[in-house]
C-alpha cells in the first residue's frame, strides 16, 4: 500500500480507503506480531548532513503531526479512532513522527539468549520506534562481506521495523586491523566498534579517512581502557562510600579530545556515542564551533539519573556509567544549546543471571526502547526542562539526518501516545528479553497505543484503546 492514499488535504475529499475486512488492522493483541516491515537491503542512505537547519526542519515534522489524525482511521474500529480523536482534544493523547535510535544491541547473530531481532524490534515497535541502528559487538562480527549477511540475513527473517545494521571499524573489533569498510559500505548505516574504545589513533586517521570516502560516518564508543582501569560505575562519591571501584570521566573525555582532533585533520563526519560527562560536552561544544564535523548522543539515563540514586543492583550497572548531578546538568545544557544531538538508548539486554550479580560483577548494560520516551516526556517535557518540539527534534530528525536516511525531511512513521495517565515501569510487560533497567519502578506518563511504520501497524496496544 502507498503511503499517499493515508492522506487528505485539511478540506478535500477523504483520501483513505475502507478496507474489506471493515476498514481496520488487527490490533487485538498486545503483542502485535503482523509486520514483517524491514528490508535493511533496501538502505539507500544519502551522505551525512549536519545538523543546523532547525527551525525549518522542526515545523515540517509538526505538520506532520497534525496530518497524522486523519492517518490514523486506517488502523482502528470507528469507536477506537473516536476514542483517540476525543483523547487528542482533551490533551491526552498525542501523535508524534516514529522515532529512530542509532544506538542499539540486538545481539543476534550470537547471543540470542540476550535478545534476537524478533524481540528487539518488538521492544522497538512498542516504544514508538521505526527504525533504529544496530551495534556490531555481534558473533560474528560484521567486519566483512560475508560476516555482514548473517546479520542482514537474521534482519531479513525477524525484523519487525527497519534495522540498519553498522558495520565494525576492525577486524573482530579488536582495534588491530580495519574491517573490509568499502565492502560493507552499502548495507551499513556506518562504522563503529562500539562496545570497546578504538585506542590505536593511526588507525583510527585511517578509518576516518576511508570512511570519508565511502560518505560515511565513524561513530565512536569513546573509552580508554587503560584510564578504565577496572572501574564499574563513576568514579565519584557513591564509588568511595561504597568501596566500588570507579570508571574516571578522564576514560571518556580523553579519546573524545583525540578523535577530534582527528576528524577534524580529516574532515570526516564524526558521531560520539553515549556521552555521559560534563568535560565531553565541552569539548564537542567547542569543536562544533571551529567547524569540526562532530555531532553526539545521549541516553535517557544519564539525562534522568545520577550516582547518588545508584543501588546495589545490576541494572543500575552500564557502560559508561550513570555520572554526577553536575554531568548529568552539563548534559541537559548541551541538549539545550545544541551540542548534544540525538538521544540514542544504547538498549543493551542480558540475560537475568548476568544482571544478577549487583554493581561489581553484573555484565554491563541495560534495557531502554520501552522506557526511553515515557521517561524522557515525563522527566523533560511535563517538568518544563525542554519541549516536547525539542524532544522530537531529538528522538526523530536529528537521528534521521545525521544518519542520512532518506525520510529525515518527511517522517511519514507515526506512534499515538497516551499520555494522561501515569503507571509504574513494570519489566514484565517488556517485548524484549531484557528486564534489567535502572526506571523499574518509576512512575511515568506515555504508553505507545499504536505506532505505524512503513505504513504498517507494527504495534497496537488493543487492552488501551477499548
Ligand atoms: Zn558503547
Amino acid at each position: 500500500m502507498k503511503d499517499g492514499i493515508f492522506f487528505r488535504q485539511p478540506d478535500g475529499p477523504k483520501l483513505w480507503k475502507i478496507k474489506a475486512d471493515g476498514g481496520r488492522r488487527d490490533v487485538g493483541s498486545t503483542n502485535f506480531r503482523g509486520s514483517s516491515y524491514v528490508k535493511s537491503r533496501f538502505f539507500h542512505g544519502q551522505k551525512p548532513k549536519s545538523i543546523s537547519e532547525k527551525g525549518k526542519q522542526m515545523s515540517e515534522v509538526l505538520k506532520n503531526r497534525v496530518r497524522d489524525i486523519e492517518r490514523i482511521r486506517e488502523f482502528v474500529s470507528p469507536d477506537e479512532f473516536e476514542k483517540i480523536e476525543s483523547g487528542i482534544a482533551a490533551g491526552n493523547i498525542i501523535t508524534v513522527p516514529s522515532f529512530a535510535d542509532v544506538h542499539v544491541h540486538f545481539r543476534e547473530p550470537g547471543f540470542f539468549y540476550k535478545e534476537t531481532m524478533e524481540t528487539g524490534t518488538a521492544a522497538a515497535a512498542r516504544g514508538g520506534y521505526s527504525v533504529v541502528m544496530t551495534m556490531p559487538n555481534l558473533s560474528p562480527v560484521p567486519d566483512d562481506r560475508e560476516h555482514l549477511k548473517e546479520e542482514l540475513d537474521a534482519i531479513e527473517r525477524g525484523a519487525k521495523i527497519r534495522v540498519i545494521p553498522y558495520g565494525a571499524i576492525t577486524v573482530g573489533e579488536k582495534g588491530r586491523e580495519l574491517a573490509d569498510l568499502e565492502a560493507m559500505a552499502k548495507d551499513v548505516c556506518a562504522f563503529s566498534d562500539d562496545g570497546v574504545g578504538l585506542n590505536d589513533a593511526a588507525l583510527m586517521t585511517e578509518a576516518m579517512e576511508r570512511a570519508k570516502k565511502l560518505g560515511k560516518l565513524i561513530v565512536a564508543h569513546c573509552e580508554d581502557l587503560d584510564l578504565r582501569a577496572g572501574g564499574y560505575i563513576h568514579a565519584g562519591e557513591y564509588a568511595k562510600e561504597h568501596g566500588h571501584k570507579g570508571i574516571s570521566s578522564e576514560s571518556e573525555w580523553k579519546p573524545i579530545e583525540r578523535d577530534l582532533k582527528l576528524a577534524e585533520k580529516t574532515n570526516c563526519d564524526y558521531h560520539v556515542c553515549h556521552i555521559s560527562t560534563k568535560e565531553s560536552v565541552q569539548l564537542i561544544r567547542e569543536a562544533k564551533k571551529r567547524g569540526v564535523k562532530v555531532t553526539c548522543e545521549t541516553a535517557p539515563h544519564y539525562l534522568v539519573l545520577n550516582d547518588s540514586m545508584l543501588e546495589e543492583d545490576g541494572r543500575f550497572k552500564m557502560n559508561p556509567p550513570i555520572r554526577s548531578e553536575e554531568d548529568r546538568l552539563a548534559l541537559i545544557e548541551g541538549l539545550k544549546d545544541g551540542t548534544i544531538d540525538c538521544i540514542a538508548t544504547d538498549h543493551a539486554p542480558h540475560s537475568a543471571e548476568e544482571k544478577s550479580k549487583g554493581l561489581a560483577g553484573s555484565a554491563m548494560g541495560v534495557v531502554g526502547l520501552e522506557t526511553a520516551f515515557p521517561v524522557l516526556y515525563t522527566e523533560l517535557v511535563e517538568k518544563g526542562v525542554i519541549d516536547l518540539e525539542k524532544l522530537l527534534q531529538l528522538m526523530c530528525v536529528n537521528p534521521r539526518r545525521r544518519f542520512g536516511l532518506e525520510d529525515a525531511e518527511d517522517i511519514r512513521d507515526f506512534a499515538v501516545w497516551e499520555i494522561g495517565k501515569e503507571y509504574e515501569i513494570d519489566p514484565e510487560e517488556f517485548q524484549t528479553k531484557g528486564r534489567a533497567t535502572p526506571f523499574a519502578g518509576r512512575k511515568v506518563k506515555g504508553r505507545c497505543l499504536l505506532n505505524v511504520a512503513g505504513g504498517k501497524l507494527v504495534w497496537g496496544d488493543a487492552e488501551r484503546l477499548k
